[in-house]
This record gives C-alpha cells, sequence and structure tokens, in this order.
C-alpha cells in the first residue's frame, strides 16, 4: 500500500469559499456572520472535486490512500476570534469526513484546530477530541504561528502546549506541524513562509527537553523538513556546543519528515542525512507546485518517482511507503480496517 500522509482538500467546492469570505468580512466589519445552514455543497459536487483531481492523480500515479486536511493556507487562524476559526475549523473537519464517508478507501482524514492568536492550544483539545473520537481522525494539523506570519506565539516547547500534547498522546494521533496563509508580506506562503516554520520548530525542540517529558508525542515536520535535513550538520554542531544530547536520541523517536521535496536531488540527500525510519512518503497534492518539470516531462509533485528512484531496500521504500506512517499515525491501521470494511 502506498499512503500518502500530506494531503490537503486544495478542490473544495465553490460555495465554501463563498462561506468563508462572508465569514471573513463579517469578523472585520463585525457584522453578523453567515449562517452555517446556508453552505450548500452536494455529495455529488464534492465527487466531481474530487475525481478530476486528487483521486485522478492517485490512479496515475499509484498511490493508494491519502491522509487528508482541509486546505492548510485556508485555515486563517488569525482570522477572527476563536469563535470564527472554531465554527471555521468544525465546517471544514466535517467537509473532510464527509470525503472519507464517500471514498473510504482513498481518504483518511486529519483536522484543522481552532487555533486563534494569544488563545491557549488547549482550548483546541476539544475538536481534536471530536475529530478523533467521532470522525475517525487520525491526527491533526498543528499551527505554530497563528498570527499568520508574525511568529509571536510561545515556541512549541512551551508549557501552554503541554494539555493539547497530553490529549494528543492520550488519543494516539500525531500532528503535523503546518502554518496557514501568510500576510506578512516579507514572506511568500508557500516559498517561504512554511519552511521557515518547519525549520523553526525543529530549532525550538532541539532547544528543549519536550520529548523527554512527553517520549509518546510525535511531529511530522512537512516540506522535507523545511531547511534541516540540508543543514544537518549545523544542527548537530549546534546542539554539540551546547551540551546537547546527539539529535538521533534527542530527537529521533518522535519527529518524522515527509517527503514533499520536488527534486531528486533534495530527496536522495533526505534519504541520506534522515534514517529512513523517519520518513514518511507525502507529495501534498494538489498543492503549492502544480506544474510539470520541463527538466524530467513529469509533475514537480509527483514524489513517488523520486522514491522510485533512490538506492533504498524494497524494505526500506516499504518503510517509508506505508510502515511508517502506521506506526506514526497510530490508529491508522484500525481505522483503515473500519474504512475497507465500509466500502
Ligand atoms: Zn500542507
Amino acid at each position: 500500500m502506498i499512503i500518502d500522509c500530506h494531503g490537503h482538500y486544495t478542490t473544495e467546492p465553490a460555495d465554501l469559499k463563498r462561506f468563508r469570505q462572508e465569514q471573513t468580512k463579517a469578523a472585520q466589519n463585525k457584522t453578523a456572520p453567515p449562517l452555517r445552514a446556508s453552505l450548500k455543497m452536494s455529495d455529488d459536487e464534492i465527487r466531481d472535486s474530487l475525481e478530476c483531481a486528487q483521486l485522478k492523480l492517485q490512479r496515475e500515479r499509484g498511490t493508494d490512500l491519502t491522509i487528508f486536511s482541509p486546505r492548510a493556507s485556508g485555515m486563517g487562524h488569525h482570522i477572527g476570534d476563536e469563535s470564527v476559526s472554531l465554527e471555521w475549523s468544525q465546517i471544514c473537519n466535517d467537509l473532510i469526513h464527509r470525503v472519507c464517508a464517500l471514498y473510504p478507501q482513498n481518504f483518511i482524514g486529519v483536522c484543522q484546530l481552532p487555533q486563534s492568536p494569544g488563545v491557549p492550544p488547549k482550548n483546541s483539545a476539544a475538536e481534536l477530541t471530536r475529530c478523533v473520537t467521532e470522525l475517525g481522525f487520525v491526527g491533526c494539523n498543528l499551527n505554530p504561528d497563528p498570527s499568520g506570519g508574525y511568529f509571536n506565539a510561545p515556541p512549541m516547547t512551551d508549557k501552554s502546549w503541554f494539555p493539547l500534547y497530553e490529549k494528543m498522546i492520550e488519543l494516539d494521533v500525531p500532528c503535523m506541524i503546518h502554518v496557514s496563509g501568510c500576510c506578512n508580506p516579507a514572506m511568500h506562503t508557500t516559498g517561504s513562509y512554511y519552511l521557515n516554520a518547519d525549520t523553526m520548530v525543529f530549532m525550538q525542540v532541539i532547544l528543549s527537553d519536550l520529548f523527554k517529558n512527553f517520549p509518546k508525542l510525535k511531529f511530522i515536520i512537512p516540506h522535507g523538513g523545511g531547511a534541516v535535513p540540508f543543514h544537518w550538520g549545523r544542527f548537530r554542531g549546534l546542539a554539540q556546543d551546547m551540551k546537547l544530547p546527539d539529535l538521533r536520541a534527542h530527537l529521533l523517536k518522535n519527529i518524522f519528515f515527509d517527503t514533499c521535496v520536488y527534486h531528486l536531488p533534495g530527496q536522495e540527500l533526505l534519504a541520506r542525512v534522515i534514517p529512513v525510519d523517519n520518513i514518511l512518503f507525502a507529495s501534498e497534492m494538489i498543492g503549492a507546485v502544480r506544474g510539470i518539470d520541463p527538466e524530467t516531462g513529469h509533475h514537480f509533485d509527483d514524489t513517488k518517482r523520486y522514491i522510485e528512484q533512490l538506492s533504498l531496500s524494497t524494505e526500506d521504500k516499504a518503510k517509508i511507503y506505508e510502515g511508517n506512517a502506521r506506526q506514526v499515525y497510530g490508529r491508522l491501521s484500525a481505522q483503515l480496517d473500519k474504512q475497507f470494511a465500509a466500502a
């Protein structure tokens, strides 16, 4: 089985966008928000939005299952207050649940959380619990910067995050570190902001005892780990200078990297620097980079092609494609059994 652990619903029915625009405008103008009941998204619209997009690419590329979450750049935690974020998160998560119910063999859910600037992360525990226990989701996207580009939240090693981590551990779900759309003009959302946040969180955890205190906590750092694998020597050297433990022992029981690196040399580097047990297959299609690489004639985000070309054993590739995901997402295998039985 080939499990793509990083996919977002980026082709949602049009009415979702209408609702969000109205909700955003109402939050800005402090006027009445649109009614949730006004949202009209039929099953047929959902099917159409996937059949010619994510499902088509799954079939063409030969991947089986996508761990699927709401559009990351659309989470918009900085928009409105906590109640706006909660309503929007519930709507987006419920939509992912409908996708998984329509295509139980192709998608499994991961939720966005109702984070909001200045609001304690523990306030997201209820929506996480709802998504896991009622909707069958297996993970969450956790935003280290709900401000949308100003990085003024406490580091993810701050104790304000701990109650949410305790809930994640209790539910046996990992988080993917994932910021949302950027409103700081100095950064491009997918070109720099995402990668900056990925790299930032890795350094935060180096400087902490987070995983000593939470040995069962699991973070997936997407986009190939930001700049981390390329600068592995810098991070190891910094840790050594600060008399911190070797990074493998310090972090690699808890930190995992996905393969959303859109060229072969980058993928080779990732697989050479990071142990195979810490790499999860992912493409983030249909996402940031949608074009065809003229140098290869294939889509940049067709990451399976790069994995195929790595000089790794079949067993190691099976870990990247499937085995590691089943380990990291503790509820994945049981949920898959449930969804396959429902199909
Ligand atoms: Zn993403």
